[in-house]
């Protein structure tokens, strides 16, 4: 396994970064665990939480964990929430829609088994709220429905210190996308409305700090106006070759190889990898599901 601990924004921040170090993965898969004054924001992934309880032992009393919020479902977000509620007494908190998913079995794809582990432990977690301060106080977090990777996804924005912590809510670029023959429907449209509102809701905050869960930090609310003109670039391409292979005369299958032609050359190897699990075809088909307005 591996772990990777950064600090950010004068140490107020730690994100305590696990991959697995499995050798059949073509490169390290990182998942982020966020501590902010006793606050700690998700709980990994269940190939971590031995890891996890190392690091919630290392702990000095400063920054003993005092609560933990899930943003949502996914195997990699709660894999050690039933840990830290049995051995370390933290309340965990998650979204309504969160909890009763929370407490059931999960089946997952080998590919995601090989990459978060396996043996999640279910949990019932505590209903969230709309705001959830830090341990001293001194942080207060909106919690901000940001549904679209999953309908019970939540962010978390603190807007003194102008930081958003939207874990998997935005992707920093949209190629791939979960299918809706998995356990995971991204819906692109729902996406779409979530970023813009988050967009809206940091209107102001010049100096915004996006944290994402594995793929970096990003600076600055143009970070989501990028991602919301890629979406509609991508919305408006697929509608016109969609348009296009039909004036071709081809059918419902070849149309939608045509528009992976057009749009991508070919379906990626981590199409392939997931047998089309995570894939450019499965995006393409949440973006026609779209209407064009
Ligand atoms: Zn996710």
């Amino acid at each position: 396994m591996v772990v990777q601990k950064v600090y950010h924004c004068n140490n107020e921040i730690l994100e305590w970064k696990w991959s697995s170090d499995n050798r059949l993965m073509p490169q390290p898969f990182w998942t982020s665990i966020f501590l902010i004054d006793g606050l700690l924001i998700d709980a990994g992934a269940p190939g971590g939480v031995e890891d996890l309880r190392e690091f919630v032992k290392s702990l000095d009393s400063k920054k003993r964990i005092e609560k933990c919020i899930i943003t949502h479902n996914h195997e990699d977000h709660c894999g050690g929430g039933r840990m830290l509620q049995e051995e370390f007494n933290i309340p965990v908190f998650a979204s309504k829609l969160a909890i009763p998913l929370l407490m059931e079995e999960k089946e997952y794809p080998d590919y995601r088994q090989m990459t978060w582990g396996i043996n999640y432990q279910p949990f019932q977690a505590i209903v969230i709220k709309n705001l959830i301060s830090s341990k001293s106080g001194k942080y207060i977090f909106d919690i901000v429905e940001t549904p679209g990777h999953a309908l019970e996804q939540i962010s978390l924005v603190e807007r003194k210190q102008q930081w958003a912590f939207i874990t998997d809510a935005v992707m920093p670029k949209y190629q791939m996308i979960f299918g809706k023959d998995t356990d995971i429907p991204e819906d692109i449209s729902l996406i779409f409305q979530s970023i813009k509102k988050l967009y809206d809701f940091t209107n102001g905050m010049e100096d915004l700090l996006l944290f994402t869960s594995g793929k970096g930090v990003f600076k600055g609310r143009s970070f989501l106006k990028d991602r919301m003109e890629e979406i509609n670039s991508l919305h408006r391409k697929a509608h016109r070759f969609q348009s296009e292979a039909k004036e071709n005369g081809l059918l419902d299958k070849q149309i939608l190889r045509y528009i992976l032609k057009k749009m991508y050359t070919r379906e990626n190897f981590i199409g392939n990898l997931t047998k089309g699990g995570l894939s450019h075809k499965n995006l393409i088909i949440s973006l026609l599901e779209w209407p064009m307005e």
